[in-house]
């Protein structure tokens, strides 16, 4: 079996992370009889300085070419002051949107050994795993009209059937698989826009018989994964609100730096840490890299269903985290603190040690 992966490893901390995250991949697909084909590409700030543009042809035609795309992260201060469409950020737009990633998956779950470190009482989030599902290519992001004039600014939030069709049956169909609860986030008492995907979901979940749909307004969500955030197992939502709660999300069960993601179309999907390119930190060797080999966890996951692998990988992570190693970003009063080659080292004796117990068999595809 192959499996080809473009890599875009981008601006600041970007390569340092990647670099991890391809030595955890290169370490499944072995234990796996994976081919891995590598290729790299410019994107991002380091694009515009040599193409003048933040997303070439050349880039983006390898990321259609292959089964996967993995990106570290894109950005800096140097690249702020020119112009929107050539910002990194905004080649960042347009691969989603060319690449027709319409679905953003990002998990929410507390490894055991972090759950002193959450903002949050130990009982709240201990045992915390849901996903947030939220629609990436439409909403208020993309709407027209859209303007800015001296004395009024505009937006248009609109969706269209086929839009929350999708990613509605992408919600019930992981929820399927998981403990059989979508929660649609919306805000159906003000907006007409989410009256709409209300009736789209509720008819969408009738091809899911097995799937309880509950539906809840956006506010009262934001309380909710505060208050008592085991109540969730998929939050199926619209581009802005899943914005804003897959970050409050993020932040109750862990760092920055530990947060993968996954943004998935109907012929491509991308995998990326949530965290950016940390220009502070850049070119140290001391950024976290958990985010990006969890992420690397996500794509075995959801390329060939290989959830063993991914839990290999975020056991290792576990386990590194329990016996006290940590980076400087997570690191408590007797942490050993390592920097992000050392911290991948460890992951990875420890995705071996995994490996080499009865309780988990390497199986070939
Ligand atoms: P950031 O995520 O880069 O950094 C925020 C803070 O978290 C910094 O103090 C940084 O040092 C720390 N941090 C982030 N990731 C870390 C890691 N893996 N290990 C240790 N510490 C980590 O956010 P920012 O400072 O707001 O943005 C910096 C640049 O990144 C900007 O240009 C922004 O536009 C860009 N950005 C890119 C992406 C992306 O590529 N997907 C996402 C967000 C921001």
């Amino acid at each position: 079996m192959n499996l080809k992966v473009t890599l875009l490893p981008g601006d600041g901390i970007g390569p340092e992370v990647t670099e991890a995250a391809v030595k955890v991949m290169q370490h499944t697909a072995d234990k796996y009889d994976i081919q891995l084909e590598l290729r790299e590409e410019l994107f991002g700030g380091c694009a515009y300085d040599k193409h003048g543009t933040p997303l070439t042809e050349q880039t983006l035609a390898a990321c259609r070419e292959s089964n996967a795309v993995f990106l570290g992260a894109v950005g800096g201060n140097q690249w702020d002051g020119l112009p929107q469409h050539l910002k990194p950020e905004a080649g960042l737009l347009k691969l989603r949107r060319e690449l027709g990633l319409y679905a953003n998956v990002r998990p929410a779950r507390v490894f055991s050994s972090f759950v002193q470190s959450s903002s949050l009482k130990n009982e709240v989030v201990r045992d915390v795993d849901f996903v947030v599902m939220r629609e990436l290519t439409g909403g208020i992001y993309f709407g027209a009209p859209r303007g800015v004039e001296a004395d009024k600014g505009w937006n248009t939030m609109s969706y269209e059937r086929h839009e929350v069709e999708r990613i509605a049956r992408k919600a019930f169909e992981l929820a399927r698989d998981r403990r059989g609860r979508v929660t649609s986030v919306d805000k159906a008492n003000v907006l007409e826009v989410s009256q709409f995907w209300r009736n789209i979901v509720r008819e969408v979940s009738r091809d899911y018989p097995s799937v309880a749909l509950s539906h809840m307004y956006v506010d009262n969500a934001a309380m909710q994964i505060v208050r008592d955030p085991k109540q969730f197992d998929v939050i199926l939502t619209s581009n802005l609100f899943g914005d804003i709660l897959s970050d409050i999300a993020g932040m109750i069960t862990g760092s920055l730096g530990m947060l993968p993601s996954a943004s998935i179309g109907h012929s491509h999907a991308l995998f990326e840490p949530v965290h950016g390119s940390a220009p502070d930190i850049a070119g140290k060797n001391i950024a976290n890299p958990i985010a990006a080999i969890s992420s690397v966890g996500m794509m075995f996951e959801h390329l060939f269903q290989m959830s063993k692998a991914a839990q290999v990988i975020e056991r290792a992570i576990d386990n590194t985290l329990q016996q006290g190693y940590r980076t400087a970003d997570i690191a408590r009063p007797g942490d050993r603190v390592l920097s992000t080659t050392e911290m991948t080292s460890h992951i990875l004796e420890q995705c071996e040690d995994l490996y080499n117990t009865e309780a988990i068999r390497v199986f070939t595809l």
